[in-house]
């Protein structure tokens, strides 16, 4: 092969993505999406259909071709923390999940939601967030955005216009779980993201707890962050995490009230990016491409387990969207697909405090883990292990009662489940 032939057949390849024989076919069910979303179909120089490790630099292709990267006129990989053909893959697929325009992978579910508020706020600004967090978003927040000069005020999520009253003309985004555990009242996403849009500002919503099962773009929320260490990994044992930017909102239209993205940038050739808009990644493809068929299971093995702990005399409270009243029962039939209320099971023994303690320490199948979403079942005692470094009132403040116990419900038989935590209860 000569020189020529040899650039010619890597220019073809240099975006396995846009391989020749790539699908037409566009699917709007999440069990196909899951395993076909996006452009990739096969690697065009080897044919590998699994998306392949590219752990890689890449050759530019010429000055020119080099030139037009650089200054973000021509799509392509120039150094794999800008851009990487496997991450590519995950992101055009997990974007096209949940109906969004792109979506950007990152390093942890920590890193989306400081890189998505980073994105839009500097030292001044202010994010208005729901109080009801994950432990780690919650010293994010508080603590190390604080120390950044972002402020961010936390307001009750039962109340949507808690959002408007906290928002002044430094707010530059609003910030919820969809599924907050451990309270597992649905966040009322529609009407937060109205509120927002009428001042410019976008809604991002954790969706870590309620892939699949709840769709946020769908109801005007703009911006999607997820911890993918949970669900779409699916098996513990990565840690990664993803930003989906809906496609849906107005920037160039909110030039004040979002100068980040209507500003030139400095740090990139004053680049205005309302303009420009457009390996741990080969781990959570595995998991994404079953995420509709295990989200299936899981919803459907908490339902017998929440209904399990409601009829135990033991159980003095079972937290689950199933058994809610009122607004937070009107949100979960408004937000949840058909049938579905997530796999995120709380509950609270009478024995409280103590005998939750014990009832850890006698599982024999469920393992002890800090962690949702696994295939596993886990169980956690979140006074002290997830939530241990918020106060007594701010534990009570985002739902931890001192007896309350969570459980990520995994996709084993539903029986032995039960005969796990029957046994459990018994010793506790
Ligand atoms: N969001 C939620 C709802 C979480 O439960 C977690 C982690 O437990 C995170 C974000 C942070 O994700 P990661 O652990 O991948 O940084």
């Amino acid at each position: 092969m000569t020189i020529q032939q040899s650039t010619e057949t890597l220019k073809q390849s240099a975006t396995p993505q846009a391989a020749p024989g790539a699908p037409t076919f566009k699917s709007r069910h999440p069990e196909t999406q899951a395993l076909h979303g996006g452009s990739f179909r096969f690697d065009p120089t080897t044919g590998a259909v699994a998306v392949p490790i590219y752990q890689t630099t890449y050759q530019l292709l010429g000055t020119e071709g080099a030139d037009k990267l650089f200054a973000l006129e021509a799509a392509g990989h120039l150094y794999t923390r800008v851009s990487n053909p496997t991450q590519d893959a995950f992101e055009q697929r997990l974007a096209e999940l949940e109906g969004g325009a792109a979506a950007l992978a990152v390093s942890s579910g920590q890193a989306a939601s400081a890189f998505a508020i980073l994105n839009v706020a500097r030292a001044g600004d202010n994010v208005v967030s729901a109080a009801g967090l994950y432990g780690g978003t919650w010293a994010l927040f508080a603590a190390t955005l604080k120390s950044f000069g972002v402020e961010t005020r936390f307001v009750d999520a039962a109340d949507p216009e808690a959002f408007a009253r906290a928002t002044d003309d430094r707010t530059r985004a609003y910030y919820a779980e969809a599924l907050p555990n451990p309270k597992l009242e649905v966040f009322p996403i529609a009407e937060v993201a109205a509120i927002g849009r009428r001042f410019g500002i976008p809604l991002i919503v954790d969706n870590t707890a309620a892939p699949v099962i709840i769709r946020p773009l769908d109801h005007g929320a703009a911006i999607i962050v997820y911890s993918a260490t949970k669900y779409i990994g699916g098996h513990g044992t990565s840690i990664g995490g993803a930003i989906v930017d809906g496609g849906n909102f107005p920037w160039a239209e909110v030039r004040e009230r979002q100068p980040n993205i209507n500003e030139p940038d400095p740090s990139y050739q004053g680049k205005t990016w309302v303009e420009k808009a457009e390996a741990i990644a080969f781990q959570l493809i595995q998991g994404l491409e079953t995420l509709p068929l295990r989200l299936r299971q899981h919803n459907e093995n908490a339902i017998k387990i929440a209904d399990y702990l409601k009829a135990h005399p033991n159980v003095s409270n079972v937290v689950f969207p199933k058994f809610q009243r009122g607004v937070a029962a009107e949100r979960a039939a408004k937000y949840f697909k058909s049938g579905s209320y997530g796999a995120l099971v709380g509950f609270e023994l009478k024995g409280g405090r103590e005998a939750g303690r014990r009832f850890i320490d006698a599982l024999q199948l469920f393992y002890h883990i800090a962690n949702i979403g696994d295939a596993r079942s886990l169980a956690i005692h979140p006074s002290t292990t997830t939530h241990s470094q918020l106060s007594a009132e701010d534990q009570l403040a985002t739902g931890v009662t001192p007896g309350y116990v969570r459980l990520s419900i995994g996709i084993e038989h539903p029986d032995d489940l039960i005969a796990d935590l029957a046994q459990a209860i018994d010793a506790a």
